[in-house]
């Protein structure tokens, strides 16, 4: 089995709401990731997947060390990246890239693709000299299916597929292990979709890359993820590899959000059991007592409103927090 390459050890992030001191009395919190541990092993894809405000988003956030954790450790090639100042952590973020839901915010307007893609090339020393710049470029355009042409284009000029494209060029650029995939398909059309996971995939096996791919429905990371974890409310509710998720899910969450996804047969579409989900993810500001669950579980007992359930292994390489699990 390979080696560890991202070990998550009971990552916590609280934000502040009214911009007081987190900790300080009355301040409001919220709990946006509330004791997340998980691992992802060199070139595997872990797939995290939950409703909005579940803390996916941050959990990826403070890998990427955009957000410094409340407390935890996240430890990237067995180094703690919570203890590393400000210098220690640009070289490792070189390594650790994003992929984003909306490459065009974060694509410069200004700029063309040539240069969008040069720039971190230049600025991180990874490609010196003007002309093999130039054609990194070229390879990198190639790579993800685009024209050497489209270096001249404006982020404007190009499709959502293709700008989703540059973005995968650009986070390939500064030739990482470790790929954050944020919702990096769901402002597509359907058909492009499929394109763009298609194309992850192939540049996993090709270049080696580990992702964790974050999503707010379990049947996008069906087709690319070795495991996958489910989040509600800040907290992982269940995890095991691909095949166990979706042939056997748990937790009555899990379960719920696969009855959403559609089975393209028909036949076998009109036959299953739907679970609908009563009311909203209540607020993490005030998140329920006991299994955060429990107000919208179809199976709920007494006990699950006074007592957390404990994340606990239920099976070979299958853990969910559930009493009834
Ligand atoms: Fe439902 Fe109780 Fe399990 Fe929570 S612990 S998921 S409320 S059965």
């Amino acid at each position: 089995m390979s080696e560890v390459l991202l070990e998550v050890e009971n990552l916590v992030k609280h934000f502040s709401v009214d911009g007081g001191i987190i900790g300080a009395r009355g301040a409001a919190q919220v709990r946006a990731v509330d004791g997340v541990s998980f691992t992802i092993r060199r070139g595997e894809t872990l797939g995290l997947v939950g409703e909005s405000g579940c803390g996916k988003t941050t959990t990826g956030r403070c890998i990427l060390m955009l957000e410094r954790p409340t407390s935890g450790r996240i430890a990237f090639e067995g180094v703690d990246l919570t203890t590393l100042d400000h210098q220690a952590l640009r070289s490792v973020r070189r390594r650790v890239q994003v992929i984003f839901q909306d490459p065009y915010s974060s694509l410069n307007p200004r700029m063309t693709i040539g240069q969008i893609l040069a720039e971190p090339l230049e600025v991180h020393g990874i490609v010196r000299e003007k002309a093999a710049r130039a054609a990194r470029v070229q390879e990198l355009l190639v790579q993800v299916g685009l024209l050497p042409q489209h270096a001249q284009r404006y982020p404007h000029q190009l499709s959502g597929g293709q700008r989703q494209r540059v973005g995968i060029a650009r986070a390939l650029a500064m030739e990482p292990s470790l790929i954050v995939c944020d919702e990096p398909v769901s402002a597509l059309d359907v058909s492009i979709q499929a394109q763009i996971v298609n194309l992850l995939e192939d540049l996993q096996s090709r270049l080696g890359l580990t992702y964790l791919f974050i999503a707010h429905d379990l049947s996008v990371v069906r087709h690319l993820s070795d495991r996958v974890a489910v989040m509600y409310l800040g907290k992982i509710v269940e995890i095991t590899d691909r095949l166990r998720l979706y042939e056997g899910p748990k937790h009555p969450y899990t379960r719920a959000l696969l009855s959403a996804v559609p089975i393209p047969d028909p036949a076998l579409e009109a036959r299953r059991e739907h679970t609908v989900l009563r009311g909203e993810v209540p607020s993490p500001l005030n998140p329920p007592s006991g299994c955060v669950f429990h107000p919208r579980c179809p199976i709920a007992v007494h006990r699950c409103s006074a007592e957390v359930p404990q994340l606990r292994e239920i099976g070979a390489g299958h853990r969910a927090a559930c009493h009834l699990a």
